[in-house]
């Protein structure tokens, strides 16, 4: 039997951080971010989460550990992606409350105890949002505008615009998320999904101290994506739309075809209309098809049912059982024994 993960009494704010290759931001990190705890939390932890760095992140980490035990890892086996060490993050932490915060110190502790004022007010989820953008280049900006206003109009569920991981959570919350057991983790759409009493508090973005962002274009694009396809249906609506869009108009053709030829007689061979048609057609189901298979990929990840991720090693927290972790926190609090689906 796994070792069900609890709240622990003397822990008030469990702080995760996904790490990934950031040996050298970590111990300034540290040197922000105690003093701000100490001074306003009862009791803390930190969770690191070690996205399989190949850096001595986790060296230092462990390093961290034997000075102040407060200071916790889970370490991954390989990369498995920031949105998924987040999930591994909230499946340790044992706080009533939980925040998450990047590890290049671009979302500043001092906005910590703000934070945890609103959570005392009675919020269930206090997140950051972003005073500006001005550190990420035109470009990615755009994107990210363009990507908010698709999902205004097609997602299912509302996001808040520039409100990212950067926030604060209560139990109740961060216990809904543990037992989503989606594969394809959008988590801001997943924290907009399980709602609460939800607060913005704004903060500066910093400049990332050491290191550059582990995030182009090409994974930034793959996110969108997985956002749009996880909360909304309509690119299979689209395809249908389309269709039916396209049938119309075929049949208006045909029709004036036909007179035509009964009026006028043929004049024309029929050649570049037969051609461009079938290219035309052509492509609209290979459209169709592509955006079928989008989802039927998404669906045989789900029912594959892999674990969402692999526990290498840990710090300070309970040794992981022998391939074991199938999300054991999420499991133990519903009730579910481990090792059965
Ligand atoms: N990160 C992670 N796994 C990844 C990529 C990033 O855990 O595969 C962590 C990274 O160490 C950092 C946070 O996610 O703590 C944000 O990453 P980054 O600063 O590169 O993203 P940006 O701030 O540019 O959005
Ligand atoms: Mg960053």
């Amino acid at each position: 039997m796994v070792q069900a993960v609890k709240t622990s009494p003397d822990i008030e704010l469990s702080v995760v951080v996904p790490v990934f290759n950031e040996a050298r931001n970590l111990r300034p990190l540290l040197d922000a971010l105690r003093p701000v705890l100490d001074a306003s939390t009862s009791g803390w932890e930190v969770i690191f989460v070690d996205d399989g760095s190949a850096d001595d992140s986790l060296a230092v980490i462990r390093d961290l550990n034997s000075t102040d035990a407060r200071l916790r890892a889970v370490s991954f086996s390989r990369n498995f992606g920031k949105e998924i060490a987040i999930a591994a993050g909230l499946d340790h932490a044992r706080g009533r409350a939980v925040a998450i915060l990047d590890a290049d110190l671009q979302h500043p502790p001092s906005v910590l105890p703000l934070f945890l004022a609103k959570w005392r007010e009675g919020y269930g989820m206090v997140y950051g949002v972003r005073s500006d953008r001005d550190g990420e280049g035109r470009l990615k900006r755009s994107f990210a505008r363009a990507f908010y206003k698709l999902f205004e109009r097609f997602g299912e569920t509302r996001l808040p615009e520039g409100a990212g991981d950067f926030r604060l959570m209560d139990r109740k919350a961060v216990d809904a998320l543990c037992a989503m057991g989606e594969r394809a983790r959008f988590s801001k759409g997943l924290y907009a999904w399980v709602g609460f009493r939800s607060i913005g508090v704004e903060f500066q973005v910093a400049e990332r101290l050491h290191g550059t962002t582990k995030f182009n274009f090409r994974k930034l694009f793959g996110f969108a994506f997985d956002g749009i396809s996880s909360f909304s249906t309509v690119p299979l609506k689209i395809a249908t739309y389309f269709g039916i869009m396209i049938a119309v108009f075929a049949t208006a053709l045909a029709v004036y075809y036909a007179l035509r030829t009964l009026l006028f007689g043929t004049d024309l061979p029929g050649f570049p209309t037969l051609v461009v048609s079938i290219m035309f057609f052509s492509g609209i189901q290979l459209i169709s098809l592509g955006m079928i298979g989008e989802y039927v990929g998404r669906i045989f990840a789900e029912v594959k049912r892999r674990p969402l991720y692999l526990v290498g090693e840990t710090v300070g927290l309970a040794e992981p059982e022998a391939m074991e972790p199938v999300r054991p926190a999420a499991r133990a609090r519903a009730g579910k024994p481990a090792g059965t689906f």
